[in-house]
């Protein structure tokens, strides 16, 4: 069985990660899409409330799974028994960190590809940071990102305004 692992934050997803979803689980007999439980970043949403939208977004798509992670992510292709990583690139800036992680990984274990396929041209600037900041000023979001991922955007910032009165 030819299985992909598509690995990032997703805080949130938003319609550039379901495109690669979409297309990339066509290609392999199964897609399990990793969240990642701690990135060295600040989430906007816990890892329950990012695997929630996650599923609820892509339970529509065929031959795909979501499931949380942490630690490295070859450890998590061994353990889900995939021999491929799936990533998306967006602009030469990415392709950069794409590289180094691709070669850090293959040297951690050479058995498993990196696969990455390119956004398409209407998803190009399309990142959560951009969604979060959009969102965070009230702006509209509903053509970056499905309609339950934009009620939890209008929720969290609802809660964060509320808090700091
Ligand atoms: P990370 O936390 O690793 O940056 P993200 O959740 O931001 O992960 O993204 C996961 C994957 O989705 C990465 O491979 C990233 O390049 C890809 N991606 C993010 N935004 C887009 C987009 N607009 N088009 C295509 N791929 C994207």
């Amino acid at each position: 069985m030819r299985r992909a692992i598509f690995p990032g934050s997703f805080d949130p997803i938003h319609y550039g990660h379901i495109d690669i979803v979409t297309r990339g689980s066509a290609l392999f007999d199964e897609l399990v899409i990793a969240v990642y439980d701690r990135p060295a970043k600040k989430l906007l949403f816990s890892l329950e409330e990012r695997l929630h939208l996650v599923q609820q977004t892509v339970n529509h798509i065929p031959n795909t799974r979501v499931v949380a992670y942490n630690g490295l992510t070859v450890d998590f292709c061994e353990k889900m028994d995939a021999r491929f990583i799936l990533r998306g690139l967006r602009v030469f800036s990415d392709f950069e960190y794409e590289f180094r992680m691709a070669l850090a990984n293959q040297r951690l274990s050479p058995e498993i590809d990196t696969i990455s396929l390119i956004t398409r041209e209407q998803h190009t600037f399309l990142s959560s940071s951009t969604v979060r900041e959009v969102a965070s000023l009230n702006g509209n979001v509903s053509t970056m990102v499905p309609a339950v991922v934009q009620t939890a955007l209008q929720q969290r910032y609802a809660e964060l305004a509320n808090d700091s009165n």
